[in-house]
C-alpha cells in the first residue's frame, strides 16, 4: 500500500483503523520481521478455520502451503520478505481442514517510516470463483483446439463465428475461409429440403438435433458426418449461438455399406440375396396394398442344374447362372426385382398386374442358348408363380407358396409355370391338421362300426352286413367316413386304421359267434391297402386270433381304383387272400374306367353295383342300361351281383326283375350299432315271412325307408 494512502489515518482515531482491520472480509496477516505471524483478522479465522493463538510465530507458508500451492511463488515470497520489499500475486492456499482456495496476495513491509515496528501487513482476497471461471475456459479452449472433432461455430443468423482445427482437417476449409459464411458452403446436395427442415424443427423446438448427413469438402469429395447442432442462449434475450460439432465417419459408413452388401448380397451374381428379397417383399406388399395393384412372386428354379455342374463343371455352372442372373434382371423391366435366393434358384418379384405370356417370357429368356466358355449351353427352369392379394399370405408365406407351384412345374417336366392355387393350399393345411385329429382319435378308440344288412330277396334271407366305419367325434358326435376316409386315403394312417376295421370286425363277428350266431359280414379294404405286402400277415394274424370265426363268412369289399391296374398282382393278391379262406367283393362296381377289365380278370366272388346308378335307374333310362349290362356281364362271368344304394320297394322290384337278387339300402334298413344288429334280426326273422314276396317284407321301425 503507498504511504501516502494512509495519510487520512492521521485524522482518524487508531482504533477505529482497528476496528476496519476487524470488520473486512479480506483477510489481513501481519507478520513481525522475520516473516513469522503475529496477528490475524477474524475473516482469516473464519475462512482458514486457524485460531490465532495456534499459529501465532509461525510462518505462514508452513501451514497454508498445500500440495497444489505454486513452490516457485513460495520462494519468490521468502525473497520479498528478505528483501522487505511489496508484492502482489495469486496463491493456492489451504484452510486448516485441507480445502483449497485461491486468494490473491497483496503484502506491504511497514516499520519506522509507518511510525511502527517492523514487518510485513499482508491482505488477502478470495478470488476461487475467478480461478475456476479461468480455468474452466482454458479447459473449453483447449477442448475447441484439440477435438478430433469438427467444431462450427455460428450466430443465430447461422453465420459461421469459429471454428476448430479439425474442421479444417476434416474440410479442407481454414478459418478464414469460413468465418461470416453459412455452413451451407459443406452441402453435397444429397438431402433434401424436406430433410433439413426437419432438421432446423428439430433445434427450434428442442435446441437440438442429431443425425448422419453427407456433407462435401472443398476438394469437392463427398464424406459421411455424425452431425449433433445444439443451440445456445446466452443471457440477453433472443441471442443465441449454433454449436454444430461433427465427426468423420465415412470410413465407418463404407465399411457397413460393405458388411451390407456382404449380408444381403450374391457374391456370385451379384444380385440380392434370400434376406434381401424378403426384407424387400415386405415392403413391396405394403406398397401394393395403398396403391391397390397386384403383386406376383415368381420361383424359378433351373432343370438339371446339377447334370451342367457333374458334366461341363463348376465354373461353366456359375457362368451360367452369372449369365442367367444378369438376363433376368436386365430384361425383366424396371417394375421387376430379381434375387439368386440358392444354388439355381432365383425368386422374382414382379409390381402390377401379370399373365401367363409374361411367365413364358422369364421362362424364355432363361432358355435362350448361352455360350459359356465358347460352349454353348441351352438351361430350362421351372417357374413357380403366386400372386398376392388372391394368396393374401406374409412375405415369407409367398415364397414358400410360389415354391410350391415350382415344384409342381417341375413335376410336369422341364421349362414350365404353374401358378399355386391358395384353395388347394388351404385344403393340403387342413387335411394335415385332420390327419393329426385322425390319429389321436384311433389312439383314443374313437371308431366305431356301424352295420348294415344285406338281403336275399328270393327268400327275404338276411345273408349278411356290411361293416361301415364311424367316428365318434368327441365334439363333431358321429362322423361318417366320406369326411374322413378320403383324408386318410394316401396318407401313413391308411394301413393302419383298415387293420383297425379289420381286427374290430373279426372281434365283433367272435362276439357274435359266442352269442350263437354266425353273420357273415362283408369289410371295406381299400385298394391301397389290400395291396401292400403287410396286408396278407395282417389278415392271417386276425383270422388266427379269433379261430372261431368262419373265413368263409368274410368279404373283403375292394373299390375298383387304380391300385388294382396292374391286374395281374391285384389278381395274386386277391387269389392269396381267397386262399385263407375269405371272399372278395367289387365294391362300387361301374364307377372306374376298367370295371369289365376287373370283371373278367379279378377273382371275385361278388358284384356290388354302385349305388349311384341305382338311384336313377327308374327315371333314367342311361343309368337303368347301366345297371342292366352290369347284372347281364356278372351273370355272364357267373359273379353274384348285388345292388346298393336300394331305397325304395320300387327299385327292389325292378332289381329283382333285372335278375340282380341281392340287395342293400334304406329300404332293408340304415347301419346300425353292432348292439342293435342281434335284436334286430331277431325282429326281421319273427315278422317276415320267409316265402313272401319282397312286396310283403315289412322294414322294423326304426331303421326302414318305408317298404
Ligand atoms: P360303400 O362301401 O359303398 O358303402 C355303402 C354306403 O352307402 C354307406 O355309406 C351306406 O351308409 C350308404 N347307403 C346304404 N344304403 C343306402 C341307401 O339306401 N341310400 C343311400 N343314399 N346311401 C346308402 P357310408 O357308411 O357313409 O360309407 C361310405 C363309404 O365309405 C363306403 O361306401 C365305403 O367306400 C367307405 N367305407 C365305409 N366304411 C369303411 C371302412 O371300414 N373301410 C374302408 N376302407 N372304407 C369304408
Ligand atoms: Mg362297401
Ligand atoms: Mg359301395
Amino acid at each position: 500500500m503507498p504511504p501516502e494512502l494512509n495519510a487520512p489515518a492521521q485524522n482518524i482515531d487508531a482504533r477505529r483503523l482497528a476496528l476496519v482491520a476487524r470488520a473486512t472480509r479480506n483477510m489481513i496477516l501481519i507478520l513481525d520481521e522475520a516473516g513469522a505471524l503475529e496477528w490475524v483478522n477474524p475473516a482469516f479465522e473464519t475462512h482458514t478455520g486457524y485460531r490465532l493463538q495456534d499459529i501465532q510465530g509461525r510462518m505462514p507458508s508452513e501451514f497454508l502451503a498445500g500440495p497444489g500451492t505454486d513452490r516457485e511463488s513460495i520462494t519468490r515470497i521468502r525473497r520479498h520478505l528478505f528483501c522487505n520489499t511489496e508484492f502482489e500475486m495469486d496463491l493456492l492456499q489451504y484452510t486448516a481442514d485441507g480445502r483449497p482456495y485461491w486468494v490473491h496476495t497483496y503484502c506491504t513491509p511497514v516499520g519506522e517510516a509507518q511510525g511502527v515496528k517492523p514487518g510485513f501487513v499482508l491482505v488477502q482476497t478470495v478470488i476461487s470463483d475467478r480461478k475456476n471461471g479461468e480455468r474452466g475456459l482454458r479447459i473449453a479452449a483447449s477442448v475447441f483446439d484439440r477435438s478430433h472433432d469438427a467444431i462450427i461455430i455460428s450466430d443465430h443468423k447461422n453465420r459461421i463465428v469459429d471454428v476448430n482445427p479439425s474442421f479444417t482437417r476434416i474440410t479442407g476449409y481454414t478459418r478464414e475461409e469460413v468465418l461470416g459464411l453459412n455452413p451451407a458452403i459443406l452441402s453435397s446436395g444429397r438431402h433434401s429440403t424436406a430433410f433439413y427442415r426437419a432438421l432446423w424443427q428439430s433445434i427450434e423446438q428442442h435446441d437440438h438435433w442429431r443425425g448422419e448427413i453427407w456433407n462435401r469438402r472443398k476438394n469437392g469429395e463427398e464424406f459421411a458426418e455424425l452431425l449433433s447442432i445444439s443451440r445456445v442462449h446466452l443471457e440477453s434475450p433472443a441471442t443465441y449461438y449454433h454449436v454444430a460439432t461433427f465427426s468423420d465417419i465415412t470410413v465407418i459408413k463404407n465399411h457397413q455399406l460393405e458388411l451390407d452388401r456382404a449380408a444381403n448380397y450374391d457374391p456370385l451374381t451379384g444380385l440380392p440375396n434370400r434376406q434381401w428379397i424378403e426384407e424387400r417383399l415386405r415392403a413391396a406388399r405394403q406398397e401394393a396394398d395403398s396403391n391397390k395393384h397386384p403383386l406376383v412372386v415368381g420361383y424359378l428354379d433351373i432343370d438339371g442344374f446339377k447334370l451342367i455342374n457333374d458334366q461341363l463343371g463348376k465354373e461353366v455352372g456359375d457362368e451360367a447362372l452369372r449369365i442367367i442372373g444378369d438376363r433376368l434382371s436386365n430384361r425383366l423391366g424396371e417394375r421387376a426385382t430379381i434375387a439368386r435366393i440358392g444354388g439355381d434358384e432365383f425368386v422374382l418379384i414382379l409390381e402390377g398386374e401379370r399373365s401367363e405370356t409374361d411367365y413364358r417370357r422369364i421362362l424364355s429368356v432363361v432358355s435362350d442358348p448361352i455360350t459359356v466358355h465358347k460352349t454353348p449351353i441351352i438351361v430350362t427352369a421351372s417357374l413357380g408363380i403366386t400372386r398376392y392379394p388372391d394368396d393374401d399370405t406374409d412375405a415369407e408365406g409367398l415364397i414358400r407358396h410360389a415354391d410350391h407351384a415350382m415344384y409342381s412345374a417341375k413335376e410336369r417336366g422341364r421349362n414350365q409355370f404353374q401358378v399355386f392355387d391358395p384353395g388347394q393350399h388351404e385344403w393340403q393345411r387342413q387335411r394335415r391338421f385332420q390327419l393329426i385329429e385322425i390319429a389321436r382319435a384311433l389312439e383314443h378308440d374313437e371308431f366305431e362300426l356301424h352295420f348294415q344288412p344285406q338281403l336275399r330277396m328270393a327268400d327275404s334271407e338276411i345273408f349278411g352286413f356290411e361293416a361301415l366305419i364311424r367316428w365318434n367325434h368327441p365334439e363333431k358326435g358321429l362322423v361318417p367316413p366320406g369326411l374322413f376316409l378320403p383324408t386318410v386315403e394316401h396318407s401313413h394312417l391308411e394301413i393302419p386304421l383298415g387293420n383297425w376295421v379289420l381286427r374290430n370286425t373279426l372281434a365283433q363277428m367272435n362276439e357274435w359267434h359266442q352269442a350263437g350266431q354266425e353273420i357273415p359280414v362283408c369289410i371295406n379294404i381299400s385298394a391301397a391297402h389290400i395291396m401292400d405286402a403287410s396286408f396278407i400277415d395282417a389278415l392271417a394274424d386276425c383270422l388266427h386270433r379269433y379261430p372261431s370265426v368262419n373265413p368263409g363268412k368274410i368279404t373283403l369289399e375292394v373299390l375298383e381304383s387304380t391300385a388294382l391296374e396292374d391286374t395281374k398282382s391285384a389278381g395274386n393278391m386277391l387269389t392269396r387272400c381267397r386262399a385263407l379262406g375269405v371272399q372278395v367283393a367289387l365294391d362300387d362296381f361301374g364307377t372306374g374306367f376298367s370295371s369289365m377289365t376287373y370283371l373278367r380278370s379279378l377273382p371275385v366272388d361278388l358284384i356290388k353295383i354302385d349305388q349311384s346308378f341305382i338311384r336313377n335307374m327308374l327315371s333314367d333310362a342311361n343309368d337303368r342300361a347301366i345297371v342292366e349290362s352290369i347284372i347281364f356281364m356278372a351273370q355272364r362271368f357267373q359273379h353274384p351281383v348285388l345292388a346298393e344304394g336300394v331305397e325304395t320297394l320300387a327299385h327292389a322290384v325292378a332289381l329283382k326283375e333285372m335278375g340282380c337278387g341281392l340287395i342293400q339300402g334304406y329300404s332293408i334298413a340304415r347301419p346300425m350299432p353292432a348292439t342293435e344288429v342281434l335284436p334286430w334280426l331277431l325282429n326281421w326273422r319273427t315278422t317276415t315271412c320267409h316265402d313272401t314276396e319282397i312286396s310283403d317284407l315289412r322294414a322294423p321301425p326304426g331303421h326302414g325307408a318305408g317298404i
